[in-house]
């Protein structure tokens, strides 16, 4: 049987900068990406930009059945980093039934200075490689591919969004919750849509933070707080961070988070 390659996109930098990498290294490489049906609005444009870039369809992955489908199966229980029924269901589980027992090489992101390791398939028939690493490509080597490329960063880094992924994705930091208040005031307020009071009697509230529901993370001393903290934080990293990351922070751009919590096959 035939080997497939095949690079996930998912909106990131880092698999972007990949997908340019390596258009001229493997010519029958297959481009796809999983479409929860919630990604932010930006995502798909970028897409569209890229595919003209590799002059090659990016095959779009949906789900049989929707997010909201799931959160019913799931019993209405939001999603959570120590519950990611929906990276399972609508991320890796449209990438396992696409490649179904064909041998797969999959073509990962992840750059020789990063040390992460994340939520991938673990099937038998799927090989990883890591070109980045295997190339010795680091930040600032993936910076130069998209700007040489002329695709350029990911959209939602200019408003302060640090990852890919769907608007109420709960990695994002309180900041951004923020942040995709005043951008998309419609997308929060789905977000919102989907919290409910009470905890079913299993011990967790149906809010995407803990602690905070978004009706209140909405109030106007609430975002001022969060603000405050957050200029705090940053001041406290200027202090700490190296060159590479000075530059940016000079430059005024925040850093797209690496924290290892984070789903690679969402936000890499
Ligand atoms: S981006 Fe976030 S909410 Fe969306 S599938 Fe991935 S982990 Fe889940």
């Amino acid at each position: 049987m035939k080997t497939r390659h095949i690079l996930s996109l998912s909106g990131g930098k880092d698999s972007t900068a990949l997908a340019l990498h390596m258009r001229d290294k493997v010519p029958d490489m297959e481009y796809i990406f999983c479409d929860t049906g919630e990604e932010l609005r930006e995502t798909y444009a970028y897409l569209d930009q890229i595919e003209s870039y590799l002059g090659k369809k990016i095959k779009r992955l949906n789900s049989k059945a929707t997010f909201d489908h799931w959160l019913k199966v799931y019993g209405g229980y939001l999603p959570a980093a120590n519950m990611r029924w929906c990276t399972k269901m609508l991320k890796l589980r449209p990438f396992e039934m696409e490649i179904g027992d064909d041998p797969v090489v999959s073509y990962i992101g992840i750059r020789a200075d990063e040390d992460r390791t994340g939520y991938i398939s673990h099937k038998n028939n799927i090989t990883t490689v890591y070109p980045f690493k295997e190339d010795g490509i680091e930040y600032a080597g993936v910076m130069k591919i998209l700007r040489d490329s002329g695709i350029g960063l990911p959209p939602y880094l200019e408003w302060g969004r640090t990852h890919s992924g769907c608007y109420f994705c709960f990695f994002q930091k309180k900041i951004e919750w923020v942040r995709l208040l005043e951008k998309y005031p419609e997308d929060f307020d789905k977000a919102q849509a989907y919290e409910k009071s009470g905890d079913g009697g299993l011990g967790r509230p149906f809010t995407w933070i803990q602690g905070m529901p978004l009706s209140e993370l909405r109030k106007p001393e609430n975002i001022a707080a969060i603000r405050s903290r957050h200029e705090e934080r940053l001041r406290r990293q200027r202090a700490q961070r190296g060159s590479r990351r000075l530059i940016e922070t000079l430059a005024g751009m925040e850093l797209e988070d690496d924290s290892p919590t984070a789903c690679l096959i969402c936000q890499l």
